[in-house]
Parts: structure tokens; C-alpha cells; sequence
């Protein structure tokens, strides 16, 4: 069922003890703006976190799926404290001035990349950190910064499906209080952007698109999410490069096509981005 619990054995996973089941989420991040701005998205993910704990588990560690770092080849960041990136330009200090100095969990990740047999999983030591994908929406719902977080790239090069495959793969770390975070955009397209648009209006391609994504995540059919690009030329202007939507398919494929879904911030900022976002369990 969860191919890191069993390659591990019922011990502990570099550090990780059995926990209730975590849920999944997927985050739509949009503007790095929204890290700092008083909005209706910065301020839902300021509810979610304050959950956690609460309604919600406690996690041990957080495993985000970023956007941001695509890799030749799949990593993990494996060191002690992982430095915030400033990933953009064109944005006001304060927003280089963010920092979020959260723990890394080296061990975690020692036993995670060891467990995940294909693809092979590396360890970066020193080369990335915690990217505006990551540390935007975390900062605002866990703003204490003392939950150990992992990034885990992706590697561009590969399929969609493969995406998928390695998001099922980490499943089992539900049961050992990893909350795993996919944190992208359902539809993203920043040629077509449009400032000022009102939150509830869009091009009508970036609403077909992420109705459609939408549809299929309520029916559990998520394997075929990875074959967004059928979809045709919807999905080509919604993803004119589909490093936005990767990290969907992360989530997707940790949770059971049975769990309960609820989405929130469905709305869209430019009116090409979509900030649907997600959690099941
Ligand atoms: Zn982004």
C-alpha cells in the first residue's frame, strides 16, 4: 500500500513516529505578494495552520512540493537549516526581507531518500533551501517556524505520470505525521496576467481548465489528473510551461481516490491564475 512504511518496517522512519493520519494539501501560492499582503488568501492560510494541533494533527514534519525547484534528476534537501530564497525579482524589500528558519530534518530525509527505490532520490546538502513556493503559504500557517521542513524537487524532464507515481510513493509518511504539501497552481499562465482583475473573474480557458481539474479531483479519478495535457489547448494556455501544475499531482497521488476533499480559495488573481486549492483526509 504505502511503499516507504514498507520498505522502512514498522520501526520508526529516521526519527518519524506513527502518528493519526495526516491529510494532504495542495496550495495554490499565486503572487509572492501573498506572503505579506492582508488578503483573503494569506488570512485562510493563517486559519488552516491554526488547526493543525487542534481539529487537525500536530505534524511532525512538513514535506513540500514546490513549484519553484525543478531539478535535473529528483532531490531532497537533507541539511540542518535551510536558507530562505528570494526566488523573483521586481518585488518590494520587504518581501527579500522574509525569512522563514525553520528546522531541516536530515535524518528524516536520509530514511525517506533511502526508501523511495525508483526514482532515485538524492540529498542536497547545501544547494537549495526553502523556496517563495514553500515559505510563502508556511510562514502564514505556521508562523513559529518550529515544524522541520523538507522540499522535494521535481524533475521537469520526466512525464506528468511519473509525477503521480512518486507522489503515491509517499503515502505511507501520512502515518508518521508528515503533512504533505503540494504547493503550485491549477491553472498559471503569467503572459496572459490582467492586474486588477476582480478575484472572481478569469478568462474563460482558465475557468474551463480548473473546472475540469476540479471535476475530476471530486470524482477521485486522480491518475488521469497526469493527462491534464488531453485536456488540449485549454490546458496549453492555462500552463504555458506546466511547472504550476506538477505539484498537484504530488498530492493527488498521496491521498485514496475515497478521502474526503473539500477546497477552498477557489478564485483567481489576474485572471490567469488559479487559486483553487485543496485537502483531503
Ligand atoms: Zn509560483
Amino acid at each position: 500500500m504505502s511503499g516507504i512504511t514498507e520498505a522502512a518496517g514498522l520501526g520508526e522512519l529516521g526519527g518519524l513516529k506513527k502518528s493519526p493520519h495526516m491529510p494532504v494539501l495542495f496550495l495554490g501560492h499565486g503572487s509572492p505578494m501573498n506572503a505579506i499582503e492582508d488578503n483573503e488568501y494569506r488570512r485562510s492560510w493563517q486559519a488552516l495552520g491554526a488547526q493543525f494541533g487542534k481539529q487537525l494533527p500536530q505534524p511532525q514534519l512538513i514535506l513540500c512540493i514546490s513549484a519553484h525547484w525543478l531539478t535535473q534528476g529528483w532531490w531532497l534537501t537533507g541539511m540542518d537549516k535551510p536558507k530562505t530564497i528570494h526566488d523573483f525579482g521586481g518585488f518590494p524589500q520587504e518581501l527579500f526581507d522574509q525569512q522563514y528558519p525553520a528546522p531541516g530534518a536530515p535524518a528524516a530525509a536520509q530514511a525517506i531518500s533511502r526508501a523511495i527505490k525508483q526514482p532515485p532520490v538524492g540529498l542536497d546538502k547545501d544547494g537549495w533551501g526553502l523556496d517563495h513556493g514553500t515559505w510563502s503559504v508556511l510562514k502564514p500557517m505556521f508562523p513559529k517556524a518550529n515544524i522541520p521542513v523538507l522540499q522535494l524537487s521535481m524533475d521537469y524532464a520526466r512525464p506528468p505520470a511519473e509525477h503521480f507515481a512518486l507522489g503515491q510513493q509517499l503515502k505511507g509518511l501520512r502515518e508518521r505525521g508528515v503533512l504533505i504539501v503540494g504547493s503550485g497552481n491549477i491553472v498559471h499562465n503569467l503572459r496572459a496576467t490582467r492586474r486588477g482583475t476582480p478575484a472572481n473573474q478569469a478568462y474563460d480557458w482558465a475557468i474551463e481548465f480548473d473546472s475540469k481539474v476540479a471535476a475530476q479531483m471530486e470524482k477521485g479519478d486522480l491518475a488521469a489528473l497526469a493527462d491534464f495535457q488531453r485536456l488540449g489547448p485549454v490546458a496549453q494556455l492555462a500552463h504555458p510551461t506546466h511547472d504550476h501544475y506538477l505539484p498537484l499531482l504530488y498530492a493527488a497521488g498521496a491521498v485514496d481516490p475515497k478521502e474526503p476533499l473539500r477546497f477552498f480559495n477557489d478564485s483567481y488573481q489576474s485572471a490567469s491564475i488559479s487559486m483553487r486549492s485543496a485537502i483531503w483526509g
